[in-house]
């Protein structure tokens, strides 16, 4: 391998000439590197792009953030998944207010105070937003640096962190980490994939690389899947009244804590159990179509439901839940993306005349 510091300087000459346009860094600021950095834990850069663009001419601001409703900040946040990160950027919002002035503070330990806040990201905005010479590493640079080092510590190993951040200190140019950090992300994006062939002969570094120069790419990064995922199952309804659908709201505490949902019971229910279960609760069902079912993987859990469209002759209180327009709805009530399937039905339904399903065709039970 080349020297460390040439490594650097070439990575840097790349980010120069190739960097992504992105809105977070045509005018960078550290309300919006932030935004920008907690979007896109678990999601791709196309998705955000749009989210981020809407979500700052609402709350350009972290005083505008701190201010907003919840419901209104979930609906600008509704697609993007993994609300609980809205929550806390909301959170950490009113703190900054009330204990930095309403300044986000510019250095990595008061930054990991802040809830959402974890060790990349603070070091992504303290690198990009206040150029403090310190790393961001996510599983980006963990399978870079693997590859580059041909290193076989396991990266799904959280107790090897610290070694390939070491790794990243070695070679990170103070006077422009920002840079740095955010060229390692270009490259892990666009050249520097995971799984599908890398493109090692579009790659600045492949002369620096040991994993290239060996031939043994396609087995770097080592990386152990630990995650075991709890399957529950349940039954969604449909509810609905004319022009209104019943929701009810999800604890405040929890999964998904105080988003909209289609009210629905643990356990899968074939149509009959489905009918006696809701005529044991006093609903009039007039009647009854099962809609498919869905999957949604969260990280720990995965969801299997199984879905029925009623219809009601009375809007009688149900589930706790609220009677609401479906215009209301999709103007805003956030429902979590677990949902999407039985929402995009309901987008069929509501649809204009012309361009209805056959939702209600199908055959009552
Ligand atoms: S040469 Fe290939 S494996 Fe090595 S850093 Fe570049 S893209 Fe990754």
């Amino acid at each position: 391998m080349k020297k460390d510091n040439d490594f650097a300087s070439v990575l840097l000459a790349w980010y120069d000439r190739e960097a992504r346009t992105l809105p977070w860094r045509t005018t960078p600021t550290p309300y919006g590197v932030w935004v920008s950095e907690i979007m896109l834990q678990q999601t791709q850069v196309a998705t955000v792009i749009g989210y981020f663009e809407r979500f700052m001419q609402r709350l350009p601001d972290i005083q505008s953030l701190a201010e907003v409703s919840e419901e209104e900040l979930f609906k600008l946040w509704e697609g993007l998944g993994y609300y609980s990160r809205a929550r806390n950027l909301q959170r950490a919002a009113r703190l900054i207010v009330e204990n930095y002035d309403g300044l986000l503070p510019n250095n990595e330990n008061e930054l990991r105070k802040l809830p959402g806040i974890g060790d990349y990201t603070a070091g992504a905005i303290a690198s990009i937003a206040f150029q403090k010479p310190t790393a961001a590493v996510d599983g980006n640079v963990l399978r870079i640096f693997a590859r580059l080092y041909k290193d076989d510590h396991d990266i799904g190993d959280a107790k090897n962190k610290k070694h390939f951040h070491a790794l990243v200190m070695q070679v990170l140019p103070p006077r422009r980490a920002g840079d740095f950090n955010q060229a390692l992300m270009d490259l892990g994006a666009l050249i520097c994939t995971p799984k599908a062939a890398p493109k090692c002969c579009d790659c600045p570094l492949k002369s620096f690389c040991m994993a290239y120069g060996d031939d043994c790419v396609n087995q770097l990064p080592v990386k152990s899947n630990k995650i075991s995922r709890k399957i529950q199952q349940y039954t969604i309804f449909l509810i609905i009244h004319q022009e209104k659908i019943l929701l009810k709201k999800r604890p405040s505490q929890g999964l998904l804590a105080g988003l909209w949902e289609y009210p629905n019971l643990e356990g899968i229910l074939n149509a009959t159990e489905a009918r006696f279960f809701l005529q044991d609760k006093g609903v009039a069902v007039d009647t009854i179509t099962p809609v498919g079912s869905a999957k949604h993987t969260f990280t720990h859990i995965q969801w299997q439901m199984n879905g029925y469209l009623v219809k009601i002759s009375k809007p009688l209180p149900l589930f706790g839940g609220t009677w609401i327009s479906y215009q209301a709805l999709k103007e805003n009530y956030a429902l979590p993306n677990a949902y999407q399937f039985y929402t995009a039905l309901l987008d069929q339904l509501f649809a204009p005349k012309d361009k209805q399903m056959t939702i209600f065709d199908y055959q009552n039970e």
